[in-house]
């Protein structure tokens, strides 16, 4: 099963601003959520980042924190740090400059970040170097692929295990598709490297 979706190298060429994964941490890993917060997953999340002591960057869209605000309030009150991945979760392949910088506007009302996340990693230079007059741009090194069909918690633990390094950024999801399996792999993880000495932590306070 293809599982880790890398970065492909061209990408860390031309958007040689962006960051992909923080060096400078050693046994320190950032952990990512993206697309909520939404009422099924990101509490029990939350509960288990507690549980472990562990802070985390939850990428955001806009429309879910207009229809969940409380849940929103919680992941700051817990002292994660929240990123901007625009209001409607757009397509930066399949959308117009206008639309898209009016989709990234109508989510910076919402959320206060200065952090920003391209849905689906997808942007073009054009904006990327728009973008980076107000934000920090934020990819990842590590995608294990918990929205992949059929993936068993199991699985997604080793796909994580098999490709985190010290300083990795890991990209997980709350949005609103069934994923019984990430909350026990997102647990074994924790305990795997909380076990082995390391941090997890959120990308503005590390
Ligand atoms: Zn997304």
């Amino acid at each position: 099963m293809k599982t880790n979706h890398r970065i492909p190298y061209l990408f860390r060429v031309f958007f040689n601003k962006a960051i992909f994964r923080i060096n400078n941490n050693p046994n320190t890993i950032f952990l990512s959520f993206d697309d909520g917060p939404y009422p099924e997953y990101t509490p029990a999340i939350l509960e288990l980042l507690d549980k472990f002591k562990a802070k985390a960057s939850f990428f955001c869209l806009g429309k879910n924190v207009e229809l969940y605000p409380t849940l929103f309030q919680s992941i700051l009150k817990k002292g994660h740090t929240v990123g901007n991945h625009t209001h409607s979760h757009i397509n930066g392949f399949k959308s117009s400059y206008k639309d898209y910088s009016e989709d990234v506007k109508k989510a910076s009302k919402l959320i206060k970040s200065k952090l920003f996340r391209p849905p689906y990693g997808n942007i073009s230079p054009i904006r990327y170097n728009k973008l980076l007059k107000d934000y920090k741009i934020v990819f990842w090194d590590v995608m294990p692929g918990d929205f992949t069909k059929g993936i068993t918690s199991d699985q997604l633990t080793a796909n994580m295990i098999k490709h985190i390094k010290s300083g990795s950024i890991v990209v997980l999801h709350d949005q609103n598709i069934g994923k019984q399996h990430l909350l026990p792999a997102l647990n074994n993880i924790l305990q795997y490297y909380s076990g082995l000495g390391y941090n997890f932590c959120d990308l503005t306070n590390c």
